[in-house]
């Protein structure tokens, strides 16, 4: 089996999809690499107090405990207002930017449903008709908006209730993007069903990979050279994951060197959808 590797982006509020993806799409598009985006149609947040609570703690601190940028350093006052208090949905109200992720040969994967916040919290104690209450009502986005019918789903922060693939099945999916571990490689049950793992991680394996390492205090350089160490790891395929509110708008330049790598070690550059044909 050739090389691959899966830049994978999570589109978990308006500003990764507004400014962070046709970033993105440029760059890609200069080295002729595909990718898949996961996107949320919904909202990012939920008002519940409890949230409220931790969100305060994004307004706070430059760094978070568990490796992150606060969203506040990462989008400024005006933007970070913005998603909180106008809380505004993400791909259900920007057609043009999904249609032209797609228009870019790129995959577009569903992120959850009806809000990111509230499935990270609950899904896992959801009965399966909520579950799939809330992945039609991304699947009637994608409807609405003409896109082609998703075929991978990623759970927001990896929170993936037990059974999901069945339900994911029945609504047309084939692939789960849900584990993250350095030494997986993907895993095909008997019905064709594809469990892709993210195994190109930082420190905190459920966190972007750049935006963790640089949140720790990596150089570029020791980035790189993390990143260049991961894909010299066994097996054929490969997938990492960021935000492109992060790196699609302050990490372009070692993006760009990451593809460049990913070339030069013999990796072709593809979409969740496309690897899977090879599985
Ligand atoms: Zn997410």
């Amino acid at each position: 089996m050739k090389k691959y590797i899966c830049f994978r982006f999570d589109i978990d509020t308006h500003i990764c999809l507004r400014e962070g993806v046709p970033n993105l799409l440029k760059l890609f598009e200069a080295y002729d690499a595909r990718g898949t985006f996961f996107v949320s149609m919904g909202r990012s947040f939920d008002r519940s107090l409890f949230l409220r609570e931790k969100i305060k703690a994004q307004f706070s601190g430059k760094k978070t405990a568990n490796g992150t940028f606060s969203m506040f350093s990462k989008l400024g006052a005006a933007n970070s207002a913005t998603a909180l208090l106008l809380n505004p949905r993400i791909g259900a109200v920007h057609k043009t930017i999904l249609h032209d992720i797609i228009a870019h040969g790129h995959e577009l994967g569903l992120h959850g449903g009806k809000n990111h916040a509230l499935w990270e919290k609950n899904a896992k104690n959801w009965s399966e008709q909520k579950i799939l209450q809330e992945i039609d009502y991304g699947l009637g986005h994608f409807r609405q908006q003409q896109l082609p019918a998703p075929v991978s789903f990623a759970s927001p922060c990896w929170q993936s209730p037990i059974g999901i693939e069945k339900l994911l099945k029945q609504r047309g999916f084939s692939i789960l993007a849900d584990e993250y571990s350095a030494t997986h490689q993907p895993n095909k049950e008997v019905s064709g069903f594809i469990h892709f793992p993210t195994n190109v991680i930082g420190k905190h394996g459920n966190v972007g990979f750049v935006e963790n390492l640089r949140a720790l205090g990596y150089s570029s350089e020791e980035i790189l050279s993390e990143f260049k160490r991961q894909l010299d790891t066994e097996g054929n395929y490969k997938m990492v994951f960021d935000h492109p509110f992060y790196i699609g708008i302050k990490e372009l330049e070692i993006l760009s060197q990451m593809i460049e790598i990913s070339l030069s070690k013999g990796y072709t550059i593809e979409s969740l959808q496309n690897i899977s044909r090879h599985i």
